[in-house]
């Protein structure tokens, strides 16, 4: 059940004396990179006068573009030392690089195999992984992990659909690592070649990568016959394998051993409690070649309240709600995408895929949402089709405050992406 349960199970109280020991290591090893020697310097921040887990509200953040603008700056190795570079997907600007040496790599697999042991990932599993290689740290990051922890790894990849099938029943793939938008996707492949999924040995699937709700969750367990697990993670701090779903399926595990979390009120940068969403910020704990200290993810969510019942007592995250550059200003009114998923999702007669368009005409924001509707539904005529689109607008005018313009389309007409999906357009 545990990969290792020393660690895994730890008291919270040894939990936290583990966390300052190496929290003032990771100090230690920070203060060799020209970036890190003078940021602390300059806010008298050393090893010895850290002398509680409260005290890392002295040190300062680190943001993307100090990642950006510093680049080798932050190594607290020579460039020697370092075996491999990734760099992030740059959703959002130009991409920052991150370098690990043998032993971060090392650190990393363990972290990855742990997490998917977790989930009930075995030797003698099949293990399909469909993220991309590469610079992204999903496909490596799980592929190391995966090795690590013995199951078979198909490194294949992501696109190419009716390949994944076809690997999938010459190997017996027994778990899948995959982007949730395209796990449904795929579905539509299935469908085509007339396989259906439940007919497959496949037993787990790790998604993450980008937000996604619950109801895609399950629409993924259902129509697979699968249990799928959250997982989350950012190149920044590694990459994958920093939270990850345990059986309960109630938020993700962030392993406290090597990463240092805070939930922070965006504004204010004060602490939250568990409950209140608010901006995720990490530390490395165990990274040699580039510990990262206090950076700030921009990605949005709470520590889920009370312990879990599986016995780990690292704290979870729950779902990440979007990210606070992805809010989206509409009429005056803060939106988040993950609001319309979740309106979206929820209703049986809509595919899935759907497309959000921000336009700005007469000097007003005009949203058009484009939604995928499905077969059978999009055969009805047209009374039901306009009832279906008055009932979306309701729903969508009810969460978000603003009224769109809904425009229903046939299934499979929107644009889809192997990697993570793109949902907005502002053409504002
Ligand atoms: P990258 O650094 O390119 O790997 O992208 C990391 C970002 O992807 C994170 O900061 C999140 O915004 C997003 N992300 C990763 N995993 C998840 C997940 N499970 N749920 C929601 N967003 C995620
Ligand atoms: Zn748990």
């Amino acid at each position: 059940m545990y990969w290792d349960k020393t660690h895994e199970t730890m008291d919270r109280a040894d939990l936290e004396l583990l966390q300052l020991a190496r929290l003032r290591e990771t100090l230690q090893v920070a203060l060799n990179s020209p970036f890190y020697r003078e940021r602390l310097q300059q806010a008298g921040v050393t090893p010895e006068n850290i002398s509680s887990l409260e005290d890392i509200s002295r040190i300062p953040f680190t943001t993307k573009d100090d990642l950006r603008s510093q680049g080798q700056a932050l190594l607290a190795r020579p460039l020697a030392d370092m075996v491999r570079l990734h760099a992030s997907s740059g959703t959002t600007g130009q991409a920052t690089v991150i370098y690990y040496t043998r032993e971060d790599i090392a650190t990393w697999a363990e972290l990855l195999a742990r997490s998917m042991y977790m989930t009930g990932l075995r030797p003698g599993d099949v293990f399909q992984n469909m993220m991309g290689y590469g610079l992204f740290t999903g496909g490596l990051g799980f592929h190391y992990g995966a090795e690590c922890l013995g199951a078979l790894t198909i490194p294949v990849g992501p696109g190419n659909s009716q390949r994944q099938v076809q690997l999938m029943q010459q190997f017996g793939t027994t778990a899948v690592h995959i982007i949730p938008s395209y796990a449904l996707y795929l579905l539509t492949t299935f469908a085509h070649m007339g396989v259906d999924p439940r007919s497959l040995p496949l037993r787990l699937a790790f998604v993450g990568a980008e937000p996604h709700t619950e109801d895609v969750r399950r629409r993924i367990e259902e129509a697979y016959g699968l249990k799928a697990y959250n997982s989350y993670g950012l190149s920044e701090l590694n990459g994958p394998g920093v939270a990850f779903e345990c059986p309960e399926q109630k938020g993700m595990h962030v392993w406290e051993d090597h990463f240092l979390l805070e939930v922070l009120d965006p504004q204010t940068l004060k602490p939250l409690p568990p409950g209140e969403v608010g901006e995720v910020v990490l530390t490395n704990l165990s990274r040699q070649g580039m510990p990262v200290l206090r950076y700030r993810t921009r990605d949005l969510a709470a520590v889920e309240p009370g312990d879990c019942a599986c016995g780990r007592s690292h704290r979870r995250l729950s779902r990440i709600q979007g990210r606070s550059d992805d809010m989206l200003i509409i009429k005056g009114v803060n939106i988040f995408p993950m609001q319309i998923e979740q309106v979206l999702m929820a209703m049986p007669e809509v595919e899935t895929n759907y497309l959000v368009e921000l336009k700005r005409e007469n000097f007003n924001d005009l949203m058009l949402v484009k939604v995928e509707v499905r077969e059978g539904f999009f055969k009805e005529d047209l009374r039901h089709l306009h009832a279906l689109q008055k009932k979306i607008t309701a729903a969508l005018k009810s969460e978000l405050l603003v009224t769109p313009k809904v425009e229903l389309v046939e299934p499979q007409t929107l644009p889809r992406s192997e990697g993570k999906a793109l949902r907005i357009v502002d053409l504002r």
